[in-house]
């Protein structure tokens, strides 16, 4: 469990970038924070790892102040997947999967098997482990990116826009492999999007940010449909624009559901 207690980030120019965010990341689901760009994602994500300090309020780690915890050690028990996906251009795919590994003392072929079977867990063929990161396709240098993140085998995974550089059909392919990985895994998952469909599929809960981090509504994806909090989120997540609205017709014996602008969306069961 990942525990937020006001905490708060000025910048050195003034920005207060998150604004008293308290909150609860309950242990083995996924939280999405969603928010537009600049609302605080980022900051709140490096706070967990230290990599951002907070300049007031805490983080908690199963009830300890991550704060008392060596960063270098905590970075290490943590997985992060960077918003630009972050591979060290320079080394091969393999290298950078066992990076971790290695600088905790893992012996290179060790390492190195640990990492072929990483690659064979986020679905990479192995035939691209002695590749360069400018040699992969967006999708696969992002599935580089998951497998670095899980090779300490830690028990949270921090993930910011993980897959927000890739085309939409491969975005589609990389959230039903992570759906997977988590029903497999049960990991800790902090999830940034500013994506409001992405939220809904992969969020067990969701806190909707405002500017400074300021939590809009945290609740399920069916609650924030259902009863969102305030105009804010109501806009946000285009329910005042109509575009979550479906409605069903009846073809040939079945129900067609069609979006606001007739078109089909799916199947009802
Ligand atoms: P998000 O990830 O939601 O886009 P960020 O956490 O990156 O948001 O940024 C939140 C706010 O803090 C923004 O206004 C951003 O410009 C500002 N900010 C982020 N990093 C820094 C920094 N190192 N120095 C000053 N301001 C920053
Ligand atoms: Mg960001």
């Amino acid at each position: 469990m990942i525990e937020f207690e006001r905490a708060t980030k000025r910048y050195a120019d003034g920005t207060v970038a998150v604004d008293e965010f308290s909150a609860i990341v309950p242990a083995r689901s996924t939280t999405v924070l969603l928010g537009s760009s600049g609302s605080g994602k980022t900051t709140l994500l490096r706070m967990v790892n230290r990599m951002v300090e907070p300049t007031s309020g805490r983080v908690l780690i199963d009830d300890v102040d991550v704060a008392t915890v060596d960063p270098v050690k905590l970075r290490r028990s943590i997985g992060y997947v960077m918003q630009n996906g972050g591979l060290l251009p320079h080394r091969r795919v393999i290298e950078n999967i066992a990076t971790v590994p290695r600088l905790t003392g893992v012996d290179r072929a060790t390492a190195h098997d640990r990492a072929l079977e990483l690659m064979n867990l986020v679905d990479l063929d192995r035939s691209l482990a002695r590749r360069y990161p400018h040699q992969l396709s967006g999708g696969q240098q992002q599935r580089v990116g998951v497998a670095r993140a899980l090779a300490a085998d830690p028990n949270i995974l921090l993930m910011d826009e993980p897959f927000g550089a890739v085309d939409p059909l491969v975005r589609g392919d990389l959230q039903q492999w992570l759906l997977g990985l988590q029903r497999e895994l049960g990991k800790t998952v902090v999830f940034v999007t500013h994506d409001v469909s992405e939220a809904l599929l992969l969020g067990d809960q969701i806190i909707v940010l405002e500017p400074g981090a300021h939590i809009a509504q945290q609740g399920t994806g069916r609650d924030i449909l259902t009863r969102p909090a305030n105009d804010f989120v109501r806009q946000f997540v285009g329910l005042d624009a109509g575009e979550r609205q479906l409605h069903a017709e009846q073809v040939d014996g079945q129900t067609l559901l069609l979006d606001r602008h007739g078109r089909p969306a799916g199947l009802l069961a």
